[in-house]
């Protein structure tokens, strides 16, 4: 495709990559449980709309995101599927979200006591309840809580209960304990409701991989639809292999030959002990390639190299192990030539998840879809 961008660092998103992870998804949910694909934050960093329609041509029927604002950037791009919106809402947006069929979070009966005076006659809005089973985020935390709440839910035709929900706290670990309780409280709080909702839902990817008890009627697909492991301790006990979706890279813009002595970067702080080749690299802590990447060995031609020096705002500085052209390509991380640097590896030298990693790459950073 065209690049329509003039910087030499741009991210890479395999789509097919996507549709893969989820194929392998529906084949663990089965024909009972559907697929919410989780496209909050620019989809991780992916993009909404490509990764959108990505998902809803490969299985997915629902959207989710964190705020309004991006189920209604969704809209404005052509996206007609059911969004769901996980966070906190106003309730003065009711209106708004019944007119553009965007479905809310709801946790508290002051809240529908509020939005009843935003709908306007003859406007639905569908709402999913939330439930607080031992996250300790959103959510009702009791069932009589969750009884008042439908009881005034009832008393408005305007509000329709779509789905109930809850969310895990520790589904990523081996320990399966305190997941477990969550479930049985989960399970008591459907209970305690008088009608079932159409969406009953719970697991992130790391249930819906770990334990067939979690599944309900769809799952929220969010992190492994990128291709990438929940956390590091269930890695190697996925039921699937995932394709990692997102790649970063940039190229050489400058290549010198140093002198013993001779400084680095702001502070001055790296100095070349012999003759070294250093690279200038055009990324740097504002396209989310933030300063603790200093140390860090990133991928040239199959060898992993040093970024020495500290990490600009817009530029960073590799030693080479040999003079490399001017144009040079650079993996930072994802796939070069049957080589891979994985952007775990990323995660770990920030002491940090890959989660964090992919939503970093900031809005700067031009993404190229193939
Ligand atoms: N559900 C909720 C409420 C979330 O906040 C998230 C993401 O953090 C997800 C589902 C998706 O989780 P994951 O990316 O681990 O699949």
């Amino acid at each position: 495709s065209r690049k329509e961008f003039y910087r030499d660092t741009w991210a890479e998103v395999n789509l097919d990559a996507i549709a893969h992870n989820i194929k392998h998804m529906a084949k663990i949910t089965g024909q009972k449980t559907g697929i919410m694909a989780v496209v909050k934050a620019n989809a991780y960093g992916h993009g909404y709309v490509q990764v959108a329609e990505t998902a809803l041509s490969n299985g997915a029927t629902h959207l989710a995101v964190a705020f309004l604002d991006e189920a209604l950037f969704l809209r404005r791009q052509g996206i007609t599927a059911p969004i769901v919106v996980l966070g906190a809402s106003r309730p003065q947006n009711a209106g708004l979200a019944a007119e553009e069929n965007v479905q809310l979070t709801v946790f508290t009966k002051e809240w529908i006591q509020e939005a009843g005076n935003y709908l306007s006659d003859g406007q639905q809005i569908r709402i999913h309840i939330k439930c607080d089973t031992g996250m300790g985020r959103l959510g009702v935390k009791t069932t009589d809580e969750l009884i008042r709440l439908e009881n005034e839910i009832e008393k408005n035709s305007a509000i329709h209960i779509e789905g109930i929900y809850t969310h895990f706290a520790t589904a990523d670990e081996v320990n399966r304990k305190y997941a477990d309780e969550q479930i049985n409280r989960f399970k008591l709080f459907v209970d305690a409701l008088k009608q079932k909702p159409e969406l009953i839902h719970a697991s992130n990817s790391a249930a819906a991989f770990m334990r067939k008890d979690s599944l309900f009627s769809i799952i929220r697909f969010g992190i492994s639809m990128y291709g990438l492991s929940p956390s590091s301790e269930i890695a190697d006990l996925l039921p699937v292999t995932l394709e990692p979706a997102l790649s970063l890279y940039t190229t050489i813009v400058q290549v010198k030959k140093v002198s013993p002595g001779d400084k680095i970067s702001y502070g001055a702080t790296y100095e070349a002990k012999e003759h070294e080749w250093i690279a200038t690299l055009p990324v740097g802590y504002a396209d989310g390639w933030i300063r603790k990447m200093q140390g860090f060995k990133v991928l040239v031609d199959g060898n992993r190299v040093p970024i020495v020096g500290r990490v600009c705002m817009d530029q960073c500085m590799i030693r080479l192990p040999k003079e490399y052209p001017i144009g040079t390509k650079v993996t930072l991380f994802g796939g070069e030539n049957g080589h891979v640097l994985p952007m775990d590896e990323v995660a770990d030298h920030l002491e940090t998840i890959n989660y964090e990693v992919a939503c970093a790459v900031s809005a700067r950073v031009p993404r190229v879809y193939h």
